[in-house]
């Protein structure tokens, strides 16, 4: 299947606006990459340069280790499916699928086979004579999908396929296309703004931000290790604790890290420690992501820090305390169940929670 690198990739729009700036990003052989950003951040630009719809302003786009700047779109190998599904409204549904395959001349005979193929495989072969009209909104999803691959591409190229369906239907298809398109091994470009979406369905995400790639890593390296301050923010929800520290190395071989009134004593064995050591005498923010700190018993000793619980908030399956710790406020995902609330309500268990200490067990993200 079609590999992808862009080297140095810049976009740069007659009006001066600067969508892509200088990308470096390799899509590998079968896999699923998602570019990730809010809106406005350039992932379409990106999609749009890959598939020979805009041309880039500096840089190399690479198909299959060949510079493909100049390669018109038609001959790159690639199906687009995009968020509005662009299905002609007058053909049938079998029609719309067999589209591609009529313009590239295939016979009507061998044609209808593979449209048959396709459909059945998605799951929408009684449908082939209906117009779209007459289909749901995850069916006219199916039959997008079932017109990208129906010339077997080498390269997918999706823009927020899903966005314009409801949120039940929206999970289900995720799990679809990602399954479907990995039992066709074809490399799949992906952009959505929606992390559930690129964290369940990626190899790999690339997140960027004002035309600028900020990580690219697996769903648990962009999640567990953020490469900048932004990413950590951005991804996971709650949002990550981002909190101001100062590191001490001790000659005695500890760390501690200082916020506000509270320490953090990390032994030097700890991997935490080496993460920060060397930024001795300097301010840092370190990162804690919620599931990643345990209430403990108020006498545990180490690296613990004391905070006062101001709400809680019950999800069903878990519940979010929120604390404050010293002038900081912090969320914890509270023992990672839900909590009851006890007859005598809310305060007493705020108060009881009140005097809990926490332990940190979070990563330390980078300053
Ligand atoms: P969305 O999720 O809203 O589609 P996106 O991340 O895909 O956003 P792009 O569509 O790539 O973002 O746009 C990136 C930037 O380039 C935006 O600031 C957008 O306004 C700008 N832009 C896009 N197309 C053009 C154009 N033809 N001329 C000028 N600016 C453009």
């Amino acid at each position: 299947m079609t590999t992808v690198a862009l080297k140095d990739v810049t976009k740069v729009f007659p009006d001066g606006t600067v969508a892509v700036d200088n990308i470096n990003l390799d899509v590998n052989d079968g896999e699923f990459m998602v570019l990730l950003g809010p809106s406005g951040c350039g992932k379409s630009t990106v999609l749009r340069m890959v598939a020979g719809l805009e041309d880039p302003t500096r840089g190399a786009i690479m198909l299959d280790g060949e510079l493909a700047n100049d390669l018109p779109p038609r001959d790159r190998r690639i199906a687009m499916v995009f968020q509005d599904f662009a299905l002609y409204p007058h053909m049938s549904v079998g029609d719309n699928i067999g589209f591609p395959l009529r313009l590239a001349g295939v016979e009507p005979e061998p044609r209808g086979e593979r449209v048959a193929d396709v459909a059945s495989a998605l799951g929408i072969g009684d449908v082939l004579a209906r117009k779209p009209s007459q289909l749901s909104g995850g069916q006219r999803q199916r039959v997008a999908m079932g017109r990208a691959i129906v010339r077997r591409p080498g390269l997918f190229l999706m823009d927020e396929p899903l966005s314009n369906l409801d949120s039940g239907l929206r999970a289900e298809l995720r799990a679809e296309i990602s399954g479907l398109v990995r039992e066709l091994g074809v490399s799949t470009i992906y952009v959505t703004h929606d992390q559930a979406e690129a964290l369940t369905m990626a190899d790999r995400v690339a997140i960027m931000r004002k035309g600028v790639l900020q990580d690219v890593g697996t769903p648990t390296q962009v999640y567990g290790r953020p490469a900048t301050l932004y990413v950590a923010a951005f991804l996971g929800s709650p949002r990550m604790n981002l909190l101001e520290a100062s590191v001490y190395v001790h000659l005695d071989r500890y760390v501690t890290l200082n916020l506000g009134d509270q320490a953090l004593y990390l032994p030097w064995n700890d991997i935490r420690s080496r993460a920060v050591a060397h930024y001795h005498g300097e301010r840092i923010v370190v990162g804690m992501r919620a599931e990643a700190l345990t209430p403990v018993a108020p006498d545990t000793p180490g690296d613990v820090l004391q905070g006062r619980i101001r709400y809680l908030e019950h999800h069903g399956h878990e519940s979010l305390a929120f604390l404050d710790i010293g002038a900081t406020a912090i969320v914890v995902d509270e023992l990672n169940k839900p909590v009851d609330d006890d007859a005598s309500g809310g305060s007493s268990r705020l108060r009881r929670f009140g005097h809990a200490v926490q332990r940190l067990t979070g990563r330390v993200a980078e300053s």
